[in-house]
């Protein structure tokens, strides 16, 4: 009896485990030479032609447009690392692509993939209590925070030069967004713009458009400046024009001009009576009516896109004008500064100092579209780090020293746990050594001497890692150095790897319809 079409595809058994198992650790593999601050960067070229080059696990895995539903699930993990606590990304599909290898093993010996999962979760246990038991005593204060923020920007193509300077202006980003309520993310935005070094990135107390004034004659530059938001086309609407006049005489068409001007007139004389320093208009201003208002010194900007509209009354307080006739002093927001510049060609407003939100900036800088890019996620990552960071005040040792403590309370645990559960639960610390023997690997070192090494040193001194600093690779105390991780990073790390290496050895049955 034929129960499914017989275009479906169905692998049962041990080959359906071993090709679910092969798809994640392929995977999983394909990012373990970006991972540490030596890690190395991946050129991805669409199909369309298009090039991104990143050192981000996350943006690789999602570039890569896996198809098989397994490997799938890999990406998943680093997508939820990446919104869960914003890095950590490459840790996690690396981990989780070792527990693949490991349960593979434990498949060979027969082990039920009920006892690897029981075994995985049991592991992952113990895993969180050894990272909450890594937590740093210290204070997460702004020395901390850069050092954060700097550990999740090392290797990221920033540059070994600016990386502390970018950190310091991360860190102030998201000390300006933390208020009575935590620390609100949403209020830092990252705009970037081509053509300067990466040193000259810094950091705008407000927000910046891609907007240019409406006319050449306004001024560039507003202090202490009244703001609205009109969604009001200042100009004749063409529709109405055509509709309404038949012109037959000269007479009649000089009435229609005057009319015609009179109506922009009053539009510019409304606008510039309500007292308003600058206008930001979502609909099209007319060239008389944005001569007129540069005259009296007003500061326009027509067909402003919707989402920078909502920005700018997010940030000033402005209310949005559907009716010239509302256009007053209520309706206004407030800025300290409103200045435009250009950059490269592309002109850029300025809002600073927004009455309303404590909205900030990092304007990003740097010398070509792909040096951009990478610092712009980079930045992203180390803002998320630091807002985890700051919200939980929890942070751990760097450099694979969590990673080593980890693995060392499993195996001291693991003696406890009966019968075969317990070789899953070893295979787990096994693979959570993987973070370290990649650091190792990436900065060209021996896997399995280093891990030696950091054992021996764990065990005498409390805490090893394998830190590079500058040219040098040394085993010592991460904290030391200032590398030290999130804990939420961690601990998101172990939970979601986790989750996904026991879904895919829980699979033993795959269909798939045509
Ligand atoms: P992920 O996507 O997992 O964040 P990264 O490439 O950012 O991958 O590497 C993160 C790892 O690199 C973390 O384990 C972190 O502690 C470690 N790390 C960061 N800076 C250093 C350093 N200077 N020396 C050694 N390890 C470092
Ligand atoms: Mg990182």
């Amino acid at each position: 009896m034929f129960i499914m079409s017989e275009d479906s595809q169905r692998t049962q058994g041990r080959d359906a485990q071993s090709s679910n198992i092969m798809a994640g650790k392929a995977v999983a593999d394909s990012v373990r030479t970006t991972l540490g601050p030596r890690g190395m960067d991946k050129m991805l070229v669409s199909s369309g032609g298009d090039v991104v080059i990143t050192n981000d696990g996350a943006t690789i895995l999602e570039e890569m447009d896996i198809e098989h539903p397994a490997a799938q699930m890999i990406v998943e993990v680093a997508e939820t690392q990446e919104d869960e606590v914003g890095d950590g990304t490459t840790t996690a599909a690396v981990v989780t692509g070792t527990l693949l290898e490991e349960a593979e093993d434990l498949l060979e010996q027969d082990v039920h993939p009920t006892t690897i999962v029981e075994g995985y979760h049991e592991a992952s246990r113990i895993a969180l209590e050894a990272v909450d038991d890594e937590v740093l005593g210290e204070d997460v204060d702004d020395e901390v925070l850069g050092q954060v923020a700097e550990s999740s920007m090392t290797g990221k193509g920033t540059g070994g030069l600016t990386a502390d300077v970018l950190a310091e202006t991360v860190v102030d980003a998201i000390r300006h967004v933390d208020g009575d309520d935590g620390v609100v993310r949403e209020n830092v935005n990252v705009h970037t713009e081509v053509g300067a070094s990466s040193s000259a990135t810094e950091l705008i107390e407000g927000i910046i458009v891609d907007e240019e004034p409406a006319h050449s004659e306004m001024p560039v530059s507003v202090e202490d400046a009244d703001v609205a938001i009109v969604d009001v086309e200042l100009g004749v609407r063409t529709g109405d024009v055509d509709a309404e006049y038949s012109i037959e005489s000269i007479d009649q068409l000089n009435a229609a001009l005057d009319a015609e001007e009179s109506e922009l007139a009053g539009y510019a004389e409304t606008v510039a009576d309500s007292g308003v320093d600058v206008v930001f208009t979502t609909e099209d201003v007319d060239d008389r009516v944005a001569s007129a208002l540069a005259n009296e010194g007003v500061l326009a900007f027509e067909n402003v896109s919707s989402s920078d509209a909502r920005k700018i009354a997010s940030a000033t307080g402005a209310a949005r004008v559907g009716d010239l006739d509302d256009l007053d002093a209520d309706a206004f927001g407030h800025a300290d500064h409103v200045h435009t510049d250009t950059y490269a060609g592309e002109d850029l407003a300025f809002v600073e100092g927004g009455a309303a939100a404590e909205t900030v900036t990092v304007f990003v800088r740097g010398g070509t579209e792909h040096v951009v890019d990478e610092l712009e996620r980079a930045i992203g990552d180390a803002l998320d780090v630091v807002a985890t960071a700051l919200e939980s005040g929890e942070v751990v040792p760097g450099a694979g020293a969590t990673e080593i403590a980890i693995a060392d309370r499993i195996r001291s645990e693991a003696a406890g746990i009966e019968g075969r559960k317990q070789l899953a639960v070893t295979a787990f610390a096994d693979a959570i050594d993987i973070v370290p023997r990649t650091l190792a690997a990436n900065t060209g070192q021996d896997p399995i001497d280093v891990l030696v090494d950091l054992r021996a040193e764990h065990e005498s001194s409390g805490r090893a890692g394998l830190v590079t600093d500058g040219e040098d690779v040394s085993i010592a105390d991460p904290v030391e150095y200032g590398i030290v991780d999130p804990a939420d990073v961690k601990r998101e790390a172990v939970e979601s790897a986790t989750e996904a290496a026991t879904m895919i050895t829980r699979i033993d049955d795959v269909i798939s319809a045509e």
